[in-house]
C-alpha cells in the first residue's frame, strides 16, 4: 500500500497538535487504499496517540536512539516509542545528519535497533547540491543505502526508503518528478542486488517540498511507492488533500 507521511518537525505544541487532529481525521476518515502516517515532535506523541489508537492513522517518530535504556540524556529508545503506539520513525533525516551531523554509522545502528524492536524505520537518503552539480546524485544515495543497509541487508522487507534531495527540502524547489522517477529506480535496482528475495517490499518515498499541487505528479510515477511532507503537512487542509491527490 502506498505511505503518505507528514513530518512536522520542530513544529506544534501538544495543544496545536490536538487541534490538527481534531481537523485532519475527519478529512481523512473515508480513505482506506493507502496508509497515512504522522510524525510529530515528541512531545505530541502522548497526546496524538491518545486521539490516533483506534483510528486507521499511523504514529511515527522523527528520531530515535538505539541503546536500549541507560545514561544516555536527552535520548528516546525504541521502547519508550513503541509504548506510546510508534510504529513508524524516520532515521537520517538530512537536517539530522548535517545540522546534527549524524554519521552513516550511527544511522546503520540506528536502523539495526529498529528492526529488533519491531518498529518500521523509514531510511532517508539524498544528495545535496553541490554532489548533484558534481553529478554525484547516484553515488551518494548508492553509498548511503550501503552503509545504513550494512549488516541488515536480510531485512530490506521491513524497512522503507525516502528519497530526499537535500537541496529540495523545505525550499519550494521540487524534484520533477522525472528525475525522482530516476533516482527511485536506481534505488530499486540497488535494494535487489542487496536483496533479491524482498524485490518490491521496500517503499521509495520522495519527499522535498511536496505540496498539494504536485503530490499527484510524483504519485503518477512508476517507483514513487509515497511520499514523505513536511512544510505542507503543518496544514491539516493540505495535508489531506496531498493524502487524497490520486
Ligand atoms: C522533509 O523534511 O522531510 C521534507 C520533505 O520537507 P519539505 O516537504 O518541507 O520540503
Amino acid at each position: 500500500m502506498k505511505l503518505i507521511s507528514a513530518n512536522w518537525k520542530m513544529n506544534l505544541t501538544p495543544s496545536q497538535s490536538v487541534q490538527y487532529l481534531q481537523k485532519f481525521l475527519p478529512l481523512v476518515e473515508d480513505v482506506r487504499d493507502r496508509e497515512i502516517l504522522l510524525c510529530p515532535p515528541f512531545t505530541s506523541l502522548c497526546v496524538a496517540y491518545e486521539i490516533l489508537k483506534d483510528k486507521e492513522v499511523k504514529l511515527g517518530a522523527q528520531n530515535c536512539y538505539y541503546e536500549k535504556k541507560g545514561a544516555f540524556t536527552g535520548e528516546i529508545s525504541l521502547s519508550m516509542l513503541k509504548d506510546l503506539g510508534v510504529s513508524y520513525v524516520i532515521v537520517g533525516h538530512s537536517e539530522r545528519r548535517w545540522i546534527f551531523g549524524e554519521s552513516d554509522e550511527l544511522i546503520n545502528k540506528k536502523l539495526t535497533a529498529c528492526l529488533e524492536e519491531g518498529i518500521r524505520p523509514i531510511l532517508c537518503v539524498g544528495e545535496r547540491i553541490e554532489e548533484r552539480e558534481a553529478g554525484l546524485t547516484f553515488k551518494v544515495v548508492e553509498t548511503q543505502i550501503r552503509l545504513a543497509l550494512s549488516g541488515i541487508e536480510a531485512f530490506t522487507d521491513s524497512i522503507d526508503i525516502a528519497y530526499e534531495p537535500v537541496w529540495a527540502i523545505g525550499t519550494g524547489n521540487p524534484a520533477t518528478p522525472e528525475d525522482a522517477q530516476l533516482v527511485h529506480a536506481f534505488i530499486k535496482d540497488l535494494l535487489y542486488i542487496l536483496n533479491p528475495k524482498h524485490e518490491g517490499r521496500t517503499r521509495v518515498l520522495y519527499g522535498g517540498s511536496v505540496n498539494p499541487q504536485n503530490a499527484s505528479h510524483f504519485m503518477a510515477k512508476r517507483d514513487v511507492d509515497g511520499l514523505l511532507v513536511g512544510g505542507a503537512s503543518l496544514d491539516p487542509e493540505a495535508f489531506a488533500k496531498i493524502v487524497k491527490s490520486f
